[in-house]
C-alpha cells in the first residue's frame, strides 16, 4: 500500500440489485412500483420550465415540505426532505449516531445501515431477528447510541405493530430512535402520531415505492422541530441544494393525488395476497409480508438455483448470498400480468427438479 493510500477512507459500498439495460425482461428485483407516477406529475413533468435548471433550487424545498407538512397534518418545521430517503437517513446517521455507544439495528435488515455505519464510523450492534424473522421490541433494552430499523422490515416484508415501536421508544428516551417506513403504504401502520409524543423519533418515508418515483428521488423525515432543525443544520453545512426544483415540482404534484395513490397501493396489496396462494401452491413458505415484495424459500430447491434459472428467462429477483438467507428469494409485486409470468416460470423451473 502506498502511503498517500494510508489516508484513504477505504469503505464497501452498497450492492444495488441489478438495473439491467435490456428490453423485455420482467423486473422484480428492485421493490420499484410497476405502475406509473400518478397523471397530476406528467401534467408537472410537462410544465417544467428551463428555468428551473437554470437557477438554483429553493434550499429549504418549501413548496414540497408544505405540502408534506399538510399531508401528514404537521408543522413544516417538522419535515425534512432529501434525494431519496437514503440521502435523508445518510445525513441522520451522522447528524443523531454520535455516541460511543454501538447503535441498534437487526442482522436482517435494509444493507445500506451497516455500509453508513462503516463509512462514518460509527460503532454498531446488530440484533437477531426471531427464529420466524421477527422484530422483538425486548431486545432493544440494552444500552445504546441510537436506533434504526425499516417497519415493515426489508428483506422480510414483516411489520411491527405501533404498540411495540412505542415499547422500544418507551425503553429508549436518550438517544433518537429512526422508523424507516419505506414501505408503510401497502398496509403496515404508521407511527407518525407518535412523533407528537416522542421528541427523539424520527419518521422518515419515501416516494420510492408507493409513489412509483424512484427515479425522482425524494425522500422525507418527520420528526419534532428540535429534531428537523438538527437535520437542517448538518445538510446546510456541506450542501444546501440536494433537491432540484425540478424534484421539488414533481413531488409536490404527486401529493395532489390521493385517489390514485391509494388505488395503486390498494391494486398492489391485491396483487400480493393473490400471491401469498400462489407461492404456497408452489410449495414456498414466507413471513406475513405488509410491503410491497415478498420473502420467500423453497421447501425443495435452493434460492439461488431458482434465481439463476429465472434470471435465464429474463425475469429478475433479489437474492442475497448472506447468512440466515441464503436460501430466500426477496421478489417485487409487479403487475398481475408479470406474476403470471413468474408463476409460469416458476413452474417449470421446479418442475424439472422433481
Ligand atoms: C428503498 C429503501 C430505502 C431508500 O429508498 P430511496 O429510493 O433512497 O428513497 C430506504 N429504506 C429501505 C428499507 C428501503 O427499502
Amino acid at each position: 500500500m502506498s502511503n498517500w493510500e494510508r489516508n484513504v477512507r477505504q469503505v464497501v459500498p452498497y450492492t444495488p440489485g441489478e438495473q439491467p439495460q435490456e428490453q423485455n425482461i420482467i423486473k422484480l428485483n428492485t421493490n420499484e412500483n410497476p405502475y406509473p407516477p400518478a397523471p397530476a406529475v406528467q401534467e408537472a413533468l410537462q410544465n417544467l420550465s428551463p428555468d428551473a435548471l437554470r437557477k438554483y433550487p429553493d434550499p429549504a424545498a418549501g413548496k414540497l415540505v408544505k405540502a408534506l407538512a399538510e399531508r401528514c397534518q404537521v408543522d413544516p418545521a417538522q419535515v425534512f426532505v432529501g434525494v431519496g430517503s437514503d440521502d435523508v437517513l445518510a445525513m441522520a446517521f451522522q447528524t443523531f449516531f454520535n455516541s460511543e455507544k454501538p447503535v441498534l439495528f437487526p442482522d436482517i435488515t435494509y444493507s445500506f445501515y451497516d455500509v453508513w455505519a462503516d463509512a462514518f464510523r460509527i460503532p454498531y450492534q446488530k440484533i437477531p431477528l426471531t427464529d420466524t424473522f421477527e422484530i422483538c421490541a425486548d431486545d432493544y433494552q440494552i444500552p445504546n447510541g441510537g436506533i434504526i430499523f425499516p417497519n415493515p422490515n426489508a428483506p422480510t416484508g414483516i411489520a411491527m405493530a405501533p404498540e411495540s415501536v412505542e415499547r422500544i421508544l418507551q425503553a429508549n428516551p436518550d438517544v433518537v430512535v429512526i422508523v424507516d417506513e419505506a414501505y408503510v403504504d401497502f398496509g403496515a401502520e404508521t407511527v407518525l402520531p407518535l412523533v407528537e409524543k416522542y421528541e427523539n423519533l424520527l419518521v422518515v418515508q419515501t416516494y420510492s415505492k408507493s409513489r412509483s418515483m424512484a427515479g425522482a428521488r425524494i425522500g422525507f423525515a418527520v420528526g419534532s422541530k428540535k429534531l428537523i432543525s438538527y437535520l437542517q443544520a448538518f445538510k446546510y453545512s456541506f450542501n444546501s441544494y440536494t433537491m432540484s426544483d425540478a424534484a421539488i415540482a414533481l413531488g409536490t404534484a404527486a401529493l395532489a393525488d390521493e385517489a390514485y395513490f391509494q388505488e395503486t397501493c390498494r391494486k398492489i396489496v391485491e396483487t400480493r395476497e393473490a400471491a401469498k396462494k400462489r407461492f404456497a401452491e408452489l410449495g414456498f413458505s414466507f413471513g406475513d409480508s405488509r410491503a410491497n415484495f415478498i420473502f420467500v424459500t423453497h421447501a425443495h430447491v435452493p434460492a439461488k438455483q431458482i434465481f439463476t434459472a429465472l434470471r435465464a428467462r429474463h425475469i429478475y429477483v433479489r437474492y442475497f448470498d448472506k447468512p440466515r438467507i441464503d436460501n430466500y428469494l426477496r421478489i417485487t409485486i409487479g403487475t398481475p400480468e408479470e406474476m403470471e409470468a413468474l408463476y409460469a416460470a416458476l413452474e417449470e423451473i421446479l418442475q424439472a427438479e422433481v
